[in-house]
């Protein structure tokens, strides 16, 4: 039985250090994205809920747009963890089949198998066979929560999967998001979440693995690429489509690597979790599963 420890108490135990929430990671994040998430974390706290927003990551085609991560300490999912009702050792992820089809003409269910087949990439991959993605089906019922901060939906119930892909979503929410010209450039983000002990308000480690526990990923698709009459007709979202258009496995692959726990490789070496759109690329490369490999490698402890 594990008792939980606040990230207040190892500190004091001198076991763990970490940034507050003004030391924003150096040359991440605008001030605005910034004071928006804390403002988001203030009220998930207020409304009790045990979460709060950690990092958000933009994937962009054309110029990169910084993304924003609040803590220095990394974070980490937690196998057994109860307070997101843990499938076990397995991770759970779900897709949100009321968003799912898209302005530029695919399916929910095309992009659903685009998804899930990028889900079984990873699955593959030899520093993920330590645990399952295990889908979960969509019963009907909101499963996200940061689009509702935003004013596009409601807070939704977090606990239905691990990780949520929450569709395709308006221009206008990525324009609030990421800022002026987000609507246009950002293809897609990744939410990290959190937990938070709801009396401190600090992030907690309850298996002392000395990372901030992840509590759920929401990732969010741009339903303004092909959408007619917008302003970026000439690079719809497809499948298995070549640029100009913009394939979705390849995103979906990309940004379930960040739900997983990667973060952005920099600039080229290519790679899967690199921050530009660069055309299909639906496997992973090397660079990509040595970042998985140091992700899962003490699984699950
Ligand atoms: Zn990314």
């Amino acid at each position: 039985m594990r008792h939980a420890r606040t990230v207040a108490a190892l500190v004091a135990a001198g076991t763990l250090s970490f940034s507050p929430a003004a030391q924003t990671q150096s040359g991440l994040g605008g001030a605005s994205l910034v004071d928006r998430i804390t403002a988001i974390n203030q009220q998930l706290r207020a409304a009790g809920r045990g979460v709060a927003v950690e990092e958000v990551e933009f994937f962009t085609i054309g110029a990169g747009r910084p993304g924003v991560r609040i803590h220095q300490t990394g974070t980490r999912w937690v196998a057994n963890d109860p307070r997101r009702l843990a499938d076990g050792e397995n991770l759970t992820y779900l897709v949100d089949q009321s968003d799912g089809g898209t302005a530029s003409g695919l399916s929910s269910a095309q992009t659903e198998a685009a998804i899930d087949r990028a889900f079984a990439t990873w699955q593959a991959q030899t520093p993920l066979k330590k645990l399952l993605l295990v889908k979960r089906p969509d019963a009907g019922a909101d499963p996200d929560l940061f689009d509702s901060f935003y004013g596009f939906g409601g807070g939704g119930n977090p606990l239905l999967a691990d990780i949520v892909n929450a569709g395709w979503l308006p221009r206008a929410y990525f324009e609030a998001v990421g800022g002026p010209g987000g609507g246009r450039g950002i293809l897609a983000f990744s939410v990290s979440f959190i937990f938070i002990d709801l009396a401190t308000g600090l992030p907690t480690d309850i298996n002392g693995d000395r990372y901030l526990d992840t509590a759920l990923n929401e990732v969010y698709y741009n339903d303004n690429f092909g959408a007619p009459g917008g302003d970026r007709t000439g690079n719809p979202w497809g499948i298995d489509s070549v640029l100009p258009g913009i394939d979705v496995e390849t995103i979906a692959l990309h940004e379930n690597g960040h739900s997983l726990g990667l973060g952005h490789f920099g600039t080229p070496p290519v790679a899967v979790m690199n921050p530009f759109y660069g055309g299909v690329r639906q496997q992973p490369l090397a660079i990509d599963n040595a970042g998985m490999a140091t992700l899962w490698a003490s699984w699950p402890r």
